[in-house]
């Protein structure tokens, strides 16, 4: 289900993105593998070219970003205090934490996708998370949950405060705001 809300939350590929069909899977090894490429235009940030692949086979998928102009590593420290702060653009890279204290963490990984979005677009992905702790067998964690599921919702109405931090030895994130404090 998460699956087709999933492009609604994120930028989709723009009409120029160059896909490229029938292409050998590294998981499966049949040619059912759609790569995409795109670039956008993150104000304040530059170019960023937005790539992903796909099998129709296997369901292998991945997902990442990379900025035009190389970066050092950046952390960066944003707290979410109203609606307008969930609007803020954010570029994520495969190689980021996220991490919302007391809440959750998005380490790097083969499964940790690189996208563009917005900070709402991070919450959404931290909920999916937290969603999937509320069905765990064990009542302590369901109950922790349900708990952060609350404050999580909060957040999105814009009644309650958190931070987010992004720290990315790549370089290639970034939270496009003002009040965002960057180390
Ligand atoms: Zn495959």
């Amino acid at each position: 289900m998460a699956e087709n809300t999933e492009d609604t939350k994120e930028e989709s590929f723009n009409d120029n993105a160059d896909v490229l069909t029938g292409q050998p899977c590294p998981m499966c090894r049949t040619n059912n593998l759609t790569l995409m490429e795109a670039q956008t235009d993150v104000p304040y940030f530059g170019a960023v070219f937005v790539f992903s692949m796909k099998c129709s086979n296997c369901g292998y998928k991945m997902a990442d970003v990379e900025a035009e102009e190389s970066r050092p590593a950046c952390k960066y420290t944003f707290e979410v205090e109203n609606e307008e702060d969930l609007k803020v653009r954010v570029v994520k890279s495969s190689q980021a934490t996220v991490k919302i204290p007391r809440i959750a963490t998005i380490t790097p990984g083969p499964i940790s996708d690189g996208y563009v979005s917005n900070v709402e677009g991070i919450i959404n992905r931290v909920k999916d998370i937290v969603e999937s702790q509320r069905d765990d067998e064990d009542p302590v964690i369901q109950k922790k949950a349900k708990n952060m599921l609350k404050k999580i919702q909060r957040v999105l109405w814009g009644r309650e405060k958190i931070t987010i931090q992004i720290d990315d030895p790549s370089g290639n994130s970034v939270i496009v705001s003002e009040k965002a404090v960057k180390k």
